[in-house]
């Protein structure tokens, strides 16, 4: 047996451990690979939306100042920039919050009536004009404190003018950022900055959003930016995590049911193995159970034909041990037959009514003699009044020699047999109790198995075929019942053939 098992072990081995092995880590290293790389392609998909988001930002941005420049260019032009037509200009650009134009000695000529909180503003932003500006022109943004100021240099009469302008974020959060940022399809959430990284406009809420980058604008907003938001449980990195844990169950329960297979087929080879032991084991058993009565038979035969037993008595013994012997051949053999229908499911029972008491009589009587040669005392206790029972009788007949045929075999010193027969219940019980050698608790299960026996050291050698109980065990389930054993190593066993008899109540 170890050879074989030896052998599927290292196909085991081969055949589905290796290979299996091999896939989950191949499996593995590809999901981790996969992992990084949607990690870094959502990243750069990510950046490419906020450079977009930011871009688009600073053009609508740059359109409406550029036409609110143009328009005040256009008043200056024409001279008509007088302080209420710069008021209905300004009331036409919400976007535009507070105006400042300076004159060529950097006097403020615009508003002429200036607010409590311009005096800050328009003193920072003299200091930070860069020098020249005036002289160079264009347009140049300013931070004053919190505010970002857009200076530009206009033209009145052939002279310079600066103006600045601040904008009102109001108007900026509903007019700039969410009608172009709103309608931005994407997994991610959409978010500006403020100089100070506080979020002043978001598509959804930020709560527990992770955010993954920013992207400062290039104008228009210094020191702003645009933030890309994850909401909660969407990242790339989670959604592989996902399928890697999917990935791994299943594996899990491939590799638990492949185990399985194995375990299952293992067990399967080694039954068989065992079977095919116990086949062989059976064969030789037989023959020699075989061997036994017949040499017995031929021994005493020879004997009286030599005519060498000039005794009466004697002789009439050799007689009866040669019928006594060749009883129990064909009671062998009988058990062979029958157990080979059985196991070819060909047998079949002739059910009629039985007396009870008889059965057990005549099936003693077959045994009467090695009984009594062999020293037991037998005790037979039947119930008076048992009704007759549905039975095979032959068959329950066989059984019960089996029985008393076991009782014998795996007695020792103390030969004593009790056959009993009563009603329990709606059974009947037939019951053969001895003191023999008895059986471990362990082995009482498996004794009523087709050729099972137990082990020679503790049957003391004792020959059997281990077909008898098997066949018992048979019977007593084609009658509807059934056979159980009680027994104690030392000590003795007790059989019990369970019958029913519902039929007759
Ligand atoms: P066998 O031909 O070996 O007797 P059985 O099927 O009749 O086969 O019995 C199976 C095993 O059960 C036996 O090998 C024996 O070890 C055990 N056994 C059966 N009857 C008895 C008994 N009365 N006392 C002790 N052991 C028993």
């Amino acid at each position: 047996m170890g050879s074989p098992s030896k052998r599927f072990s290292v196909l085991v081995l081969a055949a589905i451990v290796a290979p299996a092995t091999i896939v989950a880590v191949l499996g593995y290293v590809s999901l981790r690979q996969w992992e990084g790389s949607a990690d870094l392609l959502f990243r750069e998909q990510a950046r490419d939306v906020a450079s977009m988001a930011a871009e688009k930002v600073e053009m609508v941005l740059r359109q409406r100042e550029d036409a609110f420049l143009d328009r005040l260019q256009a008043l200056l032009s024409e001279g008509a920039s007088s302080e209420p037509a710069l008021d209905a200009l300004l009331a036409q650009f919400p976007l535009i919050r507070r105006l400042f134009m300076l004159d060529r000695r950097d006097h403020l000529s615009y508003p002429r009536t200036g607010r409590n909180d311009d005096a800050v503003v328009f003193g920072r932003l003299l200091q930070e004009i860069p020098p020249g500006l005036r002289a160079r022109g264009g347009r140049r943004e300013i931070v004053v404190g919190d505010q970002v100021l857009l200076a530009a240099v206009l033209k009145a009469r052939g002279e310079p003018v600066l103006v600045a302008f601040s904008r009102d974020p109001d108007v900026l959060r509903r007019d700039i950022f969410e009608t172009t940022l709103g309608g931005l399809e994407a997994p991610t959430i959409i978010a500006v900055l403020d100089s100070s990284g506080r979020p002043v406009y978001s598509k959804a809420s930020l709560e527990r959003a992770e955010r993954i980058l920013t992207v400062t604008f290039r104008g228009g907003l210094p020191g702003w930016s645009v933030a890309v938001y994850l909401p909660p449980g969407a990242s790339a990195r989670q959604a592989v995590r996902r399928q890697v844990t999917v990935f791994t169950g299943a594996f899990g329960v491939l590799l638990v049911v492949i185990v399985v297979g194995i375990v299952l087929v293992w067990r399967l080879m080694r039954r068989e193995a065992e079977m095919t032991q116990l086949k062989s084991d059976f064969v030789a058993n037989v023959s020699h159970d075989l061997k036994t009565p017949l040499s017995v038979i031929r021994m005493f035969g020879e004997t009286l034909e030599m005519d060498r037993v000039p005794d009466e008595t004697r002789r009439g013994e050799y007689y009866r041990v040669i019928t006594r012997e060749s009883e129990r051949l064909s009671r062998l053999i009988d058990n062979v037959l029958d157990f080979s229908r059985i196991e070819r499911g060909r047998q079949t029972y002739d059910m009629a009514r039985t007396a009870i008491e008889p059965l057990v009589r005549d099936t003693l009587d077959v045994f009467a003699y090695p009984l009594a040669q062999q020293g037991f005392k037998v005790e037979t206790r039947v119930a008076p009044d048992l009704p007759d029972v549905l039975m095979d009788a032959d068959a329950v007949g066989q059984a019960l020699a089996n029985l008393i045929d076991n009782a014998m075999k795996y007695s020792d010193a103390r030969r004593s047999i009790t056959v009993a027969a009563a009603r329990v219940g709606d059974e009947l019980a037939i019951t053969v109790t001895d003191e023999g050698i008895g059986i471990a608790a362990e082995k009482q299960g498996k004794i009523f198995e087709k050729f099972y026996r137990v082990g020679r050291s503790e049957t003391q050698g004792r020959r059997g075929s281990g077909i008898g109980l098997a066949l018992v065990r048979h019977i007593a389930e084609a009658h509807r019942g059934r056979v159980t054993v009680e027994s104690r190593p030392g000590e003795g066993s007790r059989f019990t053939l369970w019958l029913p008899m519902t039929s007759h109540a």
